[in-house]
């Protein structure tokens, strides 16, 4: 192992390689309710080619690798199952290009959400790019190699992996591709026409390959901003109502959440639509278009807008928002996991008493909600359970009902997103056999010796 320990600092130097047990400990572990396993080195590679040389000693010497950007996914994925090597990505944090006339930007895929935000306000404030609520120290790549969303899914076309333009990634063999656009030509605004291998390498967890750098589309950054907060106490409206608000087209986001907490919420359905506008004249009719769209439900008093007070709006109209983040730590000690499940809205009302009788059953805290993507075509639905990492019995119970929810969120036909590896297990059981031996013959063929971050997306003996 020091021959190995040496080799990599020789790549990266020695200040950016690490076997200090303070530093696999850290590593060995996330916030949610996964078992911690310690890899045996951490490496924090500067560039593409630094990238390559370390993937292809790990590939000769079969060490596995994971790759890592913020650590922020909670269900364990970063966590390394098998020993090895754990990536950093956070040191390859450049923002390459930002094509202001063609509306994309290339960056490393260390970058964080939080770096390519202030950037673009700085330097480009007529663009801007789809933030999930994550916490900003999380990564672009991070985020696309589990198909994040963010706050301009709902309008901007669905997925952050469909707002990809193109990326760079290092294979098992230590080779780097180029697929898109820039594969041909030395821009980076489209996957279209030729045949799309992005795919290979977006949605797997870091097991087809290490994404090194990534084209984003950039959408337009309106001046102003407004928030809208609706209430009903009827979950069964709420697929009509959502949908009425997504047909005007006139919202940004819309995000569906019930908190039981303060009391006064309990039992209610909020649904938050974050509207933007170039004039006040435009925000005027989008905020009437959206009104008139409800308005049978306002007339009957079934439900209603609530009226927002400024200092809530100023929270409210931000991106990332920071509901989930502030609520992650209600039970103090550090402990937070979700089931993010893709399903169709209409299925927001079973999901819905479904996390109900979980949580109550097992007595235990949650928020629950949805973000819209794609227009509709789905949302993803998160089940959030906080607790406390020093309680080993809340932590046991936690992961019991996090299990539960993601058998729960197949029954009723949603997916778990970017879900543990328990959960991973429960997707490959009902997938089409055919389906799974295809991903397996793909990974084969790109990491014949299984060394890119093992254990994922396969079905455990
Ligand atoms: C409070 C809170 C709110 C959240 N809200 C959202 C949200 O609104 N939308 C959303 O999408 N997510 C959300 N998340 C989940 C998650 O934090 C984000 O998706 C985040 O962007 C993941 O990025 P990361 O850099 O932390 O990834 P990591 O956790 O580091 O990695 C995630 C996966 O990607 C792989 N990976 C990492 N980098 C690479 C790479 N360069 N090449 C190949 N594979 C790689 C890892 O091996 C792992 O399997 C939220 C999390 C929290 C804590």
């Amino acid at each position: 192992m020091d021959t190995i320990y040496k080799k990599i600092a020789d790549i990266v130097g020695s200040n950016y390689v690490s076997n200090a047990a303070e530093e696999l400990y850290i590593y060995s572990r996330d916030q949610g309710v996964q078992p911690a396993r310690l890899p045996d080195y951490v490496v924090m590679p500067n560039s593409t080619e630094e990238v390559q040389k370390i993937v292809a000693l790990a590939n000769k010497e079969k060490i596995p690798i994971v790759p890592m950007g913020g650590a922020l996914v909670l269900s364990g994925l970063t966590i390394p199952q098998r020993g090895g090597i754990v990536l950093d990505m956070k040191r390859m944090n450049r923002i390459l290009e930002v094509n202001e006339k063609s509306h994309y930007a290339v960056v490393e895929a260390g970058t964080s959400q939080g770096m390519l935000q202030a950037y673009l306000k700085k330097h480009h404030p007529k663009l801007k790019h789809s933030v999930p609520d994550a916490p900003p120290v999380a990564t672009i790549g991070g985020n696309i190699a589990i198909h994040g969303s963010g706050h301009l899914s709902q309008s901007e076309g669905g997925f952050h992996t469909e707002m990809v333009t193109g990326l760079e990634v290092v294979l098992a063999s230590g080779e780097a591709v180029k697929l898109g656009s820039c594969s041909t030509v030395p821009k980076w605004f489209s996957r279209a026409p030729i045949p799309d291998l992005a795919g290979l390498f977006m949605g797997w967890n870091g097991t087809t390959g290490v994404i090194t750098k990534i084209g984003l589309k950039l959408f337009p950054s309106p001046k102003l901003k407004d928030v809208m907060m609706f209430m009903t106490e009827d979950v069964d409206s709420i697929t009509d109502i959502l949908f009425r608000i997504i047909d005007t087209e006139m919202a940004e986001d819309i995000a569906f959440f019930v908190s039981p907490k303060p009391a006064y919420f309990e039992g209610y359905q909020l649904i938050m639509i974050s509207v933007v506008a170039n004039s006040e004249k435009e925000m005027k009719l989008r905020l009437e278009l959206i009104r008139e769209s409800v308005r049978e439900y306002i007339d009957s008093k079934e439900a209603g807008f609530l009226p927002l007070p400024p200092y809530m709006k100023v929270k409210l109209v931000g991106a990332p928002q920071k509901n989930l983040s502030e609520f992650a730590d209600v039970m103090k000690g550090g402990g937070f996991e979700y089931v993010g499940a893709i399903m169709p809205v209409e299925s927001i009302p079973e999901a819905y008493r479904a996390g109900l009788e979980i949580t109550s059953k097992h007595d235990i805290t949650y928020s629950m909600g949805a973000r819209i993507v794609g227009r509709g075509s789905c949302v993803m639905f998160y089940y959030a359970y906080p607790f406390n990492r020093a309680d080993s019995k809340n932590i046991e119970t936690v992961a019991k009902a996090l299990e539960e929810t993601n058998e729960k969120a197949l029954e009723i036909g949603g997916i778990p997103w970017k879900t543990e590896i328990s959960g991973q297990q429960l997707i490959l059981e009902r997938m089409e056999p055919g389906t799974y031996k295809m991903m397996t013959e793909i990974r084969k063929l790109l990491d014949p010796n299984g060394i890119m971050n093992p254990g994922n997306w396969e079905v455990q003996s």
